[in-house]
């Protein structure tokens, strides 16, 4: 199943993308993807929901603008210097245990709303990164039951501002949380859908130049590793977002480094959760 969210911005209702692209609102199912909604066996009740409701469902236009496939997650846990080539860019040491960062879930968006570089930013980034949505509460997991607890998988794109996150002193969290620094979507795909979230290519245009294109069989950590590890400091919630960490070719390996200016177009896409595409704004 692929899970969608449309509408205006802070009024979006849910829907279903279907095996054939068209969308269906399921707003009569009566839940939202909350936390409950993942927490309480939700995936499965819309999918026996759907077998019976399926064809009243109202179509969405394709005009309609799709929001973050979840609603506001209790947190976002992301993975920085997860694929070796990527460290190397960064000028950093590929680490020996993953390492972690949160991201605010303030800076959550739509999968095409507008990037808008934050107040005095010189140094906004890119990075394609897969994402896990969590499906059951996660406390000191095993690898070996660490699927268990996934619900699925989302294209994220993890907009980081350099300056804020390595110039200035301290955690990276300054230069991850900025307003629109995370776009979801367009869709979670429920984890049935890929067989294999360790083998998916991903890629990053930049102005229809593609500048990142690589596959999560480069992981140094995988799925199942990121989520016991984390899992063995903090209990991870339904609906929970853990972003997995971004390939080689962002802005900031470039040389010289090259970095977002209004007007740029940025899409990209991993195998089997589609596309988005966010253009470059000022800050107003
Ligand atoms: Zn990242």
């Amino acid at each position: 199943m692929k899970l969608i969210r449309f509408g205006t911005v802070g009024k979006e209702k849910p829907g279903v993308q279907l095996e054939n692209g068209s969308r269906i609102d399921i707003s009569e199912f009566g839940e939202d993807y909350t936390e409950s909604f993942f927490g309480g066996d939700g995936l499965d009740r819309l999918q026996n929901w759907l077998e019976a409701n399926e064809k009243n469902c109202p179509k969405i236009s394709d005009n309609e603008r799709l929001g973050p496939p979840m609603t506001r997650p209790s947190k976002m846990v992301c993975v920085g210097l997860n694929y070796a080539q990527h460290a190397a860019e960064s000028g950093m040491a590929v680490p020996k245990e993953p390492v972690l960062f949160f991201k605010a879930t303030s800076a959550i968006v739509g999968p095409n709303d507008d990037l808008i570089i934050p107040k005095g930013s010189e140094k906004t980034d890119w990075e394609v990164e897969l994402a896990i949505v969590i499906g059951k509460k996660a406390s000191y997991v095993s690898k070996e039951d660490a699927m268990h607890h996934v619900a699925g998988y989302v294209l994220h794109n993890d907009y980081s501002e350099r300056t804020y996150q390595i110039e200035k002193e301290g955690q990276w969290c300054k230069g991850k949380g900025c307003d629109t620094f995370a776009p979801l979507g367009p869709f979670i795909a429920t984890k049935d859908e890929i067989k294999d979230p360790n083998n998916l290519n991903l890629w990053l245009k930049l102005n229809g130049e593609t500048v990142q294109n690589s596959s999560t069989s480069d992981f140094i950590f995988n799925v199942e590793e990121v989520v016991s590890y984390i899992s063995q400091f903090m209990t991870l919630l339904p609906g929970d977002v853990i972003s997995t960490g971004t390939p080689f070719g962002v802005g900031l390996g470039f040389n010289p480094p090259k970095y977002l200016k209004p007007g740029d177009v940025v899409k990209l896409g991993i195998d089997g959760l589609g596309t988005s595409t966010q253009t470059v704004k000022a800050y107003i």
